[in-house]
């Protein structure tokens, strides 16, 4: 078996291939999925087709319709058990990498001075974040651009979705959030993939091997970096597919897009997508620049793939793996800090989604005609810097969130109802975008760190590397050398 990206042709251009390819599909099936695309061609029963867009089950019509629900079944089967293979390895790459991390941070101050520049960046580029989106929210305005006619009757359409989406809004506490992160029971946080303590037991599993006798610690340090490098070689294995589960996911998605309603709400969409693209093309390589020796070439050829497989799968906890092994063996950022800051950027930090959370609140005060102040929107600010840390990296919470946002702006329930039902028609497409820029904005705070901390491999020393590790890669087993 190769290496991903073994000769031929790169990772991430493979992957690319597959989201073109994914893209492509979905905008036919799409337009075949059609009322008068199905009249047209006189197959089957319209009825049952539109009907097995919702639910594949219903269709009765004949051979095309049964090949295209096996090819729908089959896209959606993939896609699906790419996502649980990448969560499968999620738990022990952040516990094994992170226990041999942390056991080379025999230095407790050391230890605390990651941790606070970490969250501060972390939090520090969430707010700049909502910023970028709330100035371009301000400058286009893109919620006088829609028709009280198109706004009531997507309302309508989406109400129903959005009632639910209010009913599972919580306010995020901090608080509890902060007290959640020391689990009661470590193999109960492990058993139930909660991230935050996952972390929280391998450093102090991590720290306590640099007090115990060196025979002891080493015992478990060799066991935990073995494992780490048994499940480095998984995710090499689960990214073998990755083209193809990437073309499943996306055609998925995009089948079942209505664009009428993207084309509605254009100037909104475009805005998030501006603000977010700011961000991942403008201010992530800038503060690199300034900040760490990383150029833009490398950054984007070291972590394309997760930034791919993050559009793919709007889940930034599914691309974690991913995004590990990019960070570790692309970029060179040194496992401690990988295995610190990234999960925890995976789960509290979520640049993207304050950011659509920003243009979110000021698009639906548009629509509805509310002028949001300077009061009102630096309120936005803080609101949804506290609810992306609330957030779970998984598909749509961001969307949920937003509930919390619009609660802290005082806007009235039946605005905060049709808006959600508004801009719910296209929340999946901007859940990938926003995804992307989360994974992205994680792994440039990574950067900056392992950079001040002088745990930062040189460009030339990553290619040397992954020069080795190509030829060394999954094709011979250790037991068949020499
Ligand atoms: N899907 C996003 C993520 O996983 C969260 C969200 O904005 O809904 O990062």
């Amino acid at each position: 078996m190769a290496r991903p990206d073994k000769g031929g042709i790169a990772l991430h251009w493979q992957i690319m291939i597959g989201l073109g390819a994914g893209l492509m599909a979905g905008v036919l099936v799409n337009w075949l999925w059609t009322d008068a695309t199905w009249l047209r061609l006189g197959v089957g029963d319209p009825d049952a087709w539109m009907a097995s867009k919702e639910s594949a089950d219903n269709v009765s019509a004949g051979f095309g319709a049964q090949a295209a629900r096996f090819v729908a079944n089959l896209n959606e089967f993939v896609g699906a058990l790419f996502i649980r293979s990448l969560r499968f390895i999620a738990v022990p790459i952040v516990l094994f990498s992170l226990i041999e991390g942390a056991s080379s941070l025999n230095d407790l101050k050391k230890l605390s001075r990651i941790g606070g520049k970490t969250m501060g960046i972390y939090i520090g580029t969430t707010a700049v974040s909502i910023s970028v989106g709330l100035f371009f929210a301000n400058l286009v305005r893109p919620g006088t651009m829609v028709s009280t006619d198109v706004r009531d009757r997507l309302a309508g359409q989406g109400a129903e979705a959005a009632g639910e989406k209010i009913a599972a809004a919580q306010a995020p506490d901090v608080w509890s959030t902060f007290l959640n992160i020391v689990p009661t029971n470590p193999f109960g946080a492990l058993a139930e993939g909660n991230m935050l303590q996952v972390v929280f037991f391998a450093l102090a599993v991590g720290i306590s091997l640099t007090l115990v006798a060196e025979e002891k610690a080493n015992v478990v340090i060799h066991a935990a970096s073995a494992m780490t490098d048994v499940i480095i070689k998984l995710v090499h294995v689960i990214m073998l597919v990755a083209p193809y589960a990437v073309f499943a996911l996306i055609a998925k998605v995009i089948a079942q897009l209505g664009a009428d309603v993207l084309l509605a709400l254009a100037a909104y969409a475009a805005v998030v997508v501006a603000g977010l693209a700011t961000m991942v093309f403008v201010v992530y390589p800038t503060a690199l620049r300034v900040l760490t020796p990383v150029r833009y070439r490398r950054f984007f050829r070291a972590i394309a793939p997760a930034q791919l497989l993050a559009f793919s799968s709007s889940s930034s906890s599914a691309t974690l793996p991913v995004t590990m092994e990019c960070a570790e063996e692309r970029l060179g950022i040194s496992e401690e800090v990988a295995a610190f800051a990234l999960p925890l950027g995976a789960t509290i930090n979520m640049d993207g989604t304050a950011l659509y959370q920003g243009v979110a609140a000021l698009f639906i005060a548009q629509l509805y005609g509310i002028d949001l102040d300077v009061g009102q929107q630096l309120t936005i600010v803080l609101t949804a810097t506290l609810a992306s840390i609330g957030t779970a990296g998984v598909p749509g919470v961001g969307l949920i969130m937003l509930v919390i946002v619009l609660q802290s702006v005082g806007m009235p329930q039946e605005v905060m109802a049709g808006g959600i039902a508004i801009i719910f028609g296209v929340d999946r497409i901007l859940d990938m975008c926003r995804t992307a820029c989360n994974v992205t904005g994680d792994c440039m705070v990574a950067s900056y760190v392992a950079a001040s901390e002088d745990a930062l491999l040189s460009e030339e020393d990553v290619e040397a590397r992954l020069q080795q590790m190509a030829q060394t890669g999954l094709d011979e087993h250790p037991l068949e050398e020499g």
